[in-house]
């Protein structure tokens, strides 16, 4: 397979009591033929006309019998589709020459059948060889005879004369044609009463039809299909062999034929002219386009010339001085023909049936073989099928539960359920969008704030003023709840207008999104800047740990890759014999070189781990920094708001640096009640309660801050009322 092969070219002579002895010499390896012309005198004087010639061949065929040209020309071929192989024998020659001797021989005697019979004879010779396989025989004989198609098995009854016409058509699995009847033969008996039945109707067909037989091309096929019968193997094996009786090769016509005789040559010669081009363009490695569709021989047997199929060309000629020209025309066609190579390949085909049943076991046993290890490792059974609705309900309650924090895991299972669980994650996550959206729409009028019309059909209603803020709403409550501010962007707005600073305390407090920008320009800048540093180092570590991350993980496939190599180097030491050395292993310079690697490897992977550890901890801090920082911007920024627009201003004066208390430091609760400490009280009950458990803080942190955000809101509603009075 995959080797380049010459088309193989033999000559058979015809038999001859009057051989052309100073014309026709054979070289001494019986693989040349030279061609000696006795000069035409007619031609005058100064004749520069070539007399001689020399063939290159693969063998010459002289007085040889019937059974020495099928060993020496079919017998290859014929073996060889039994392995896949499509393989092509045709004859080529004048009429009368003995292409039909030579491909069917005489059907009278045994002795002188010709390549047909023996063909079929092999070929179900070499099936009793093999009974390891199940290999099926078809047949199919066609004539072709003026670009029309006969099938030469029509006649058989059960077959019965066709109504359309045979057409060629083409498929992925090949060229077949459509109408032309295919016989399966299950022994060599029904295979020769076939070519009997075919060569019988050729011959009534060329009286009833006046259709001259040697003015047509026989094709006969032999189909094989070879299966696996011991394996239980998909592949399949499919070839045809062509056996091909071609028409007469003489240039007819040349001299004034007219009628049927000329349309008969000139099909003929337009078919061969084609067969010759299609071998050669097929054997031209760099030609895309062959062409076969330019008359039906070529295109019939598009997928058995030259190209990935075993061929042989057999050319039979006359033996006589009167044939010479013919002879010679012939043999040029031949040594044509020796040039173009071609590359035989095995046409595979896979039984989907069996491909699935084998797939199928494959399943099943590695099913059993999970569940082995499912019980090693001391797990209950798992179901390893797809999940039906009731487990799948299951999983997403397992999420929601998780999600709501009643549930504290979700166990892992299996890779199918480990997928079904993040699949209900986004179910839930979806729903719970729009739960919120459509909570937030019930109870707000939600615009787009690039939507200018709609914007102004609600202020001019009066429903929110220019800030896009709902008219009679004391405050902005929450972040980004209600009417996104039309003018939110930080940018434009600094722009456009004063910041709420500089401006004299507005009536209405601005919205809370708003007035934030403005804090983190002023006051709050400084912490705002500290928070995005600690921010960007948080980032920057992130992408260092994951980087690292990615080396550890391709440091480590490489340590297995070289593990791997390790123990197959080691059990071939094992396999060869062992060598040993005052009792030291003595081992390869390969294995070896992977020790070093290995040991390389590890350190490596140390290195780079103790790298991460280190990046992570770093990380731990640095989220820490940030959640710190972010904590602070927000409380500080509650501070400021509230002395900008809601405390009043003689409470501001004790607030002022210099003032009793500091601000910023100090939570409003502290201010209005001025009672109580709330910051002494949590240190007092952290060391109270410490020695109970580090585990503690948390729990109480998490207390105080609640009772903390309480106070603040019941002053902050306080403060509100009495600013409206
Ligand atoms: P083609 O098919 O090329 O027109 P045929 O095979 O019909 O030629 O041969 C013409 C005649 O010559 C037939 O009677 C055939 O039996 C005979 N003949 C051809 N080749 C041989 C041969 N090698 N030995 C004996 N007879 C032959
Ligand atoms: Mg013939």
């Amino acid at each position: 397979m995959g080797t380049r092969k010459k088309v193989h070219t033999f000559v058979r002579v015809k038999p001859t009591d009057d051989f052309a002895h100073e014309m026709i010499k054979y070289g001494d390896d019986n693989k040349s033929i030279d061609i000696h012309l006795k000069k035409d005198t007619r031609r005058g004087v100064v004749n520069n006309q070539q007399t001689d010639w020399s063939f290159k061949l693969d063998g010459v065929l002289h007085n040889a019998s019937q059974d020495l040209v099928y060993e020496t020309v079919a017998k290859d071929v014929v073996a060889q589709a039994l392995d896949g192989y499509n393989g092509t024998i045709m004859c080529y020659g004048q009429t009368g020459a003995g292409k039909t001797y030579t491909m069917t021989g005489t059907t009278e005697n045994y002795k002188h059948r010709g390549i047909l019979p023996r063909a079929l004879q092999q070929v179900f010779r070499m099936i009793e060889e093999r009974p390891t396989h199940a290999i099926t025989v078809r047949v199919s004989y066609l004539e072709i005879y003026n670009e029309s198609l006969f099938d030469l098995l029509s006649t058989l009854p059960y077959v019965g004369p066709s109504v359309t016409p045979m057409t060629i058509v083409e498929n992925p699995q090949g060229v077949f044609i459509k109408g032309l009847s295919v016989h399966l033969t299950s022994q060599e008996e029904d295979a020769f009463s076939l070519l009997f039945e075919g060569e019988t109707n050729r011959i009534i067909a060329s009286h009833t039809m006046n259709k001259n037989s040697s003015r047509s091309h026989c094709i006969f096929t032999i189909y094989v299909e070879v299966h696996s019968r011991t394996l239980s193997d998909e592949k399949y094996i499919t070839s045809k062999i062509n056996l091909v009786d071609l028409a007469g090769s003489e240039r007819l016509g040349k001299s004034g034929s007219e009628g049927r005789v000329l349309k008969e040559a000139t099909y003929i010669n337009k078919s061969l002219s084609f067969l010759e081009q299609a071998i050669i363009a097929l054997g031209d490695q760099k030609r895309e386009h062959v062409p076969f569709r330019q008359c039906k021989l070529t295109h019939t047997l598009k997928d058995s010339l030259g190209g990935n199929c075993n061929m042989v060309l057999l050319t039979n000629i006359y033996g006589e001085a009167a044939q010479l020209e013919e002879t010679l025309s012939s043999l040029r066609f031949a040594s044509r023909m020796k040039l173009v190579t071609t590359e035989p390949a095995i046409n595979e085909k896979y039984d989907a049936e069996r491909m699935v049943k084998n797939l199928e076991k494959e399943l099943a046993l590695l099913k059993q073989e999970l569940a082995i290890h499912d019980s090693l490792a001391n797990r209950t059974l798992v179901n390893y099928d797809p999940m039906d609705e009731i487990q799948i309900a299951e999983i997403n309650s397992q999420v929601r539960r998780y999600l709501e924090g009643t549930l504290d895991e979700i166990d892992i299972i299996n890779l199918r359920q480990i997928q079904e669980v993040f699949n209900q994650f986004r179910v839930v996550l979806s729903q719970q969008e729009q739960e919120v959206e459509s909570a937030l729409r019930r109870k707000y009028t939600l615009i787009d704030k690039n939507d200018f019309a709609a914007i102004s059909a609600v202020q001019k209603a009066g429903l929110v003023d220019v800030d896009g803020h709902l008219v009679g709403e004391p405050d902005g409550q929450g972040f980004g709840l209600g009417v996104t501010p039309f003018s939110a962007k930080p940018g434009k707005k600094s722009k456009s207008k004063k910041t709420f600073k500089e401006q004299l305390r507005p009536s209405t407090p601005p919205p809370k999104p708003v007035a934030f920008e403005d804090f983190k320009n002023e006051r709050g800048s400084e912490i705002n800047r500290i928070f995005k540093e600690n921010k960007s180092i948080l980032n920057e570590r992130r992408k260092r740990a994951s980087e690292t991350t990615q080396r550890i993980n391709a440091i480590k496939r490489e340590m297995d890759v070289t593990k791997e190599a390790l123990n197959f180097q080691k059990s071939l030491r094992e396999k060869q014999g062992e060598y040993e050395n005052k009792g030291l292993m003595i081992i390869d310079e390969e294995e070896f070189l992977l020790i070093l690697k290995l040991k390389d490897l590890k350190k490596q992977y140390r290195t780079e781990y103790q790298d991460l550890r280190d990046l992570r901890a770093e990380i731990q801090y640095c989220q820490h920094l940030v959640d710190q920082c972010r904590h602070r911007l927000l409380t500080e920024f509650d501070i400021w708001y509230n002395e900008s627009f809601f405390i009043p201003e003689d409470l501001q004066v004790a607030l002022k640096p210099g003032g009793s208390i500091r601000p910023g430091m100090v939570p409003v609760s502290r201010i209005m009640s001025l009672g109580e400490d709330a910051q002494d009280k949590f240190s007092q009950l952290q060391q109270v309660l410490l020695p109970e458990g580090p585990d503690s803080v948390a729990f109480y942190n998490a207390k105080v801050k609640t009772e903390q955000k309480h106070n603040y809101l019941k002053t902050m509603m306080g403060l509100q009322q009495a600013h409206r009075k």
